[in-house]
């Protein structure tokens, strides 16, 4: 363990120039407080990581990034997703820091509760979940989306934290490890619990927006959802084979029903049940086809391997630099 870490905050941003001034001036006043109290060494920076904003968002990075010694940047070429900007900054920090703190531009997690995440660091912990305990800020749709999403995916025997998002700290040995995911499929929240590291959770009160809007409409939070569920769980498919025995079963009795009926000379009069069995067997197929498409889809996307990010400019020479020195 090192006695004052090297603290990387790494920081998605999207169309975030009205919050982002706000976001370094709170990250700037919790860095600096580590160091004053020696919790963190005076080199560890925050990691701005413009993922292909249309907006000013990455002149304010830079402009920041002049005046302020404690911010650094990092520009994707394009718009690479949350998850993936997330990744891209995760990895460039590992390089240089020894804890990596992500957390969202828009301050709806508590820049505070940084502080008892590296006091967790400081008592052994190689991660620390950020935990929403109060949702309240959220809208009702939103919490209610949300539970019934924990929800399933538990059921579906996948591990992820309750109430928690992407607002964690993860030791350098993490993130080594978490490299070697290779996944194309991105879903942390869901992959940082595989590791089996020792971890803990911190508790903190969500709030709303700073400024802006969200950058997660419901149709990106529903292919989110949808894209954890089937990357983590092949539990839909088994459910498909279950529908599919249990209607073979049916048909079963159905034929013993139609075969007795004909040799006692009750009249089996059936168009109607025929149609409607067709066309309800006829779509059940269509569905799991669908589904089985959808899992073959993403063995498409990872066997090609593609990289998910673009560098285009990076502004973290110096926190390397500073980071050799100490
Ligand atoms: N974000 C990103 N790329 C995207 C969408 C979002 O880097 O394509 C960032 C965004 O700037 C923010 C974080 O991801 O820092 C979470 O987004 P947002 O707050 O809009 O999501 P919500 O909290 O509404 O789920
Ligand atoms: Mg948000």
């Amino acid at each position: 363990m090192v006695a004052t870490p090297i603290l990387t905050i790494v920081v998605p941003c999207y169309n975030e120039e009205e919050v982002l001034p706000e976001t370094v001036f709170r990250l700037s006043g919790v860095l600096d407080a580590l160091i004053a109290d020696e919790l963190i060494a005076s080199s560890s920076t925050m990691l701005l990581v413009d993922d292909g904003s249309k907006d000013a968002t990455w002149a304010l990075i830079e402009r920041f990034h002049e005046a302020n010694t404690f911010v650094t940047g990092l520009k994707l070429a394009k718009n690479a997703g949350h998850q993936s900007a997330l990744l891209a900054g995760l990895m460039k920090a590992k390089a240089y820091s020894d804890c990596v703190v992500s957390i969202d531009a828009d301050l709806q997690d508590d820049t505070d509760a940084i502080r008892e995440f590296i006091v967790k660091f400081h008592e052994g912990y190689d991660i620390v979940y950020g935990v929403r305990q109060d949702r309240s800020a959220d809208t009702f749709f939103k919490r209610a989306t949300a539970q019934g999403f924990y929800k399933l995916m538990t059921s579906l025997g996948v591990k992820i934290h309750y109430n928690h998002a992407d607002f964690r700290l993860m030791s350098k040995r993490t993130l080594d490890n978490l490299e070697k995911f290779q996944e194309v499929n991105l879903f942390l929240r869901g992959m940082v619990p595989l590791l089996g590291f020792p971890s803990t959770q911190v508790y903190y009160d969500r709030k709303e927006r700073f400024a802006g809007e969200s950058k997660y409409p419901l149709r990106k939070m529903l292919a989110f959802a949808f894209d954890g569920i089937t990357s983590f769980s092949v539990t839909p498919i088994r459910f498909v084979t279950l529908m599919g025995f249990l209607l073979f079963l049916l048909s079963v009795c159905a034929g013993i029903y139609a075969i007795v009926g004909k040799l006692v000379g009750a009249n089996v009069t059936g168009w109607t049940s025929l149609i409607v069995s067709v066309w309800f067997i006829g779509g059940v197929q269509l569905l799991a086809l669908g589904l089985i498409g959808e899992y073959i889809g993403k063995i498409y996307k990872e066997v090609k391997q593609r990289p998910l990010f673009v560098i285009e400019k990076d502004l973290t020479a110096h926190a390397t630099a500073q980071s050799e020195l100490t």
